[in-house]
C-alpha cells in the first residue's frame, strides 16, 4: 500500500464524516462477510419513551412509575432516563434512593423508602426469585409490538410492567438492504429479549437475531461467527459494545455513542447515520482500487 492513497482515503472519509483510524482497516473492510448491528442506539435512535404502564392488582400506575423512577435515578441507561422523564411528566415527586446497584444487561436494584426494588428484565426478576408469570401475557404482547419490557418488583413481589418504545433509525431499512445487496450477512445483536428484537429486526429487513446477549457475551458472539469463518464488522454505540467492537475484524462506532465505544472502534461514524457504514465500505473499495 502506498501511504499517499491511504492518506487520501482517510482525508476524503473525514469529509464524509467517516473517520478511519488505521490504514490497514481498509483491507479488512473489503473482506467483510458479516455485519453485526447492535440494537439500542445503533439500529434504533436510542431514545426510548415510556408507552405503557401496567400495574398488577394493588398498585396504581402512578406509584409504579414513581418507584421505578426512584430506583433508576442513579442509572445512566437510556431506559432509566425514559422512566424518570415519564414519572416527572406525571408530576410525581421521585423519592430518593438509599442503596443502589446496577446489573449491566439486566437492570437495577435499589432501596427506596425502606423497600427493596428490582427493575429490569423479566429474567432478572426471575433469577432473584420473583414470580413473574402473572405478567407474562402482557409482557409478550408488548414484546410482539417491538417494545422493551421492564418489570418492577417491590420487596420480592411483582408490582407491574413498563413498556418502552424506541424507533428504528429512518435510514435503517435502506442501509440493511444495501448491505445485503452487497452479499453481506446482517445480524442484529442485543441484550433485549428475543421477541422485541425480532419485531425490530423484521421492521428493518434483518432475519438473523442474537437476543438476550449479556454485555460480557457480545464479544463471544463475534468470536463464534469468526470461528465459523466469517469476517465480521460490528457496529455499536454503547459501553456494552466496546469488547465486541474490539473483537470484530472491523469495529464501527456510532459517533453519538459513548467515549469507550469510540476508542474501541477502528472506524468512527461522526454523524449518527447508518449510511456511514456504506460510505466506509465504498471508501475502502476506492482507496484500495487507487493503490492496486
Ligand atoms: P442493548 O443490547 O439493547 O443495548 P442492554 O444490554 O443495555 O441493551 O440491556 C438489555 C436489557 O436489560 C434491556 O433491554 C432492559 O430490559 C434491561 N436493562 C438494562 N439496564 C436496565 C436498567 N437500568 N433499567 C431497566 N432495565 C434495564
Ligand atoms: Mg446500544
Amino acid at each position: 500500500a502506498t501511504p499517499t492513497a491511504v492518506i487520501v482515503g482517510t482525508g476524503r472519509g473525514a469529509e464524509l464524516g467517516v473517520l478511519v483510524k488505521r490504514a490497514e482497516v481498509f483491507e479488512r473492510m473489503e473482506r467483510l462477510t458479516t455485519i453485526v448491528l447492535d440494537k439500542t442506539g445503533t439500529l434504533t435512535l436510542g431514545r426510548p419513551t415510556v408507552t405503557d404502564v401496567i400495574p398488577v392488582a394493588g398498585w396504581s400506575a402512578e406509584e409504579l412509575l414513581r418507584l421505578a423512577a426512584a430506583a433508576e435515578s442513579r442509572s445512566e441507561h437510556p431506559l432509566a432516563r425514559a422512566v424518570i422523564e415519564a414519572a416527572l411528566e406525571n408530576d410525581s415527586t421521585v423519592p430518593s434512593v438509599e442503596r443502589f446497584e446496577a446489573f449491566p444487561g439486566r437492570g437495577v436494584e435499589a432501596l427506596v423508602a425502606e423497600r427493596m426494588l428490582l427493575v429490569g428484565t423479566m429474567r432478572f426478576l426471575q433469577e432473584r426469585g420473583v414470580t413473574v408469570e402473572p405478567a407474562s401475557e402482557d409482557a409478550a404482547a408488548l414484546e410482539a409490538a417491538g417494545k422493551t419490557v421492564i418489570a418492577v418488583a417491590v420487596d420480592g413481589t411483582l408490582a407491574g410492567l413498563i413498556g418502552l418504545a424506541d424507533r428504528p433509525r429512518p435510514e435503517a431499512p435502506t442501509v440493511v438492504r444495501a448491505l445485503r445487496d452487497r452479499g453481506l450477512r446482517v445480524v442484529l445483536l442485543t441484550g433485549d429479549n428475543e421477541r422485541t428484537a425480532r419485531s425490530i429486526a423484521r421492521a428493518v429487513g434483518i432475519d438473523e437475531v442474537r437476543a438476550n446477549v449479556l454485555p460480557d457475551q457480545k464479544a463471544s458472539v463475534i468470536r463464534a461467527l469468526q470461528e465459523e469463518g466469517q469476517i465480521v464488522g460490528m457496529v455499536g454505540d454503547g459501553i456494552n459494545d466496546a469488547p465486541a467492537l474490539a473483537q470484530a475484524d472491523v469495529g464501527i462506532a456510532m459517533g453519538s455513542g459513548t467515549d469507550v465505544a469510540l476508542e474501541a472502534g477502528d472506524v468512527v461514524l461522526v454523524r449518527p447515520d447508518l449510511h456511514g457504514i456504506l460510505v466506509a465500505l465504498e471508501l475502502a473499495r476506492r482507496t484500495l482500487a487507487t493503490i492496486r
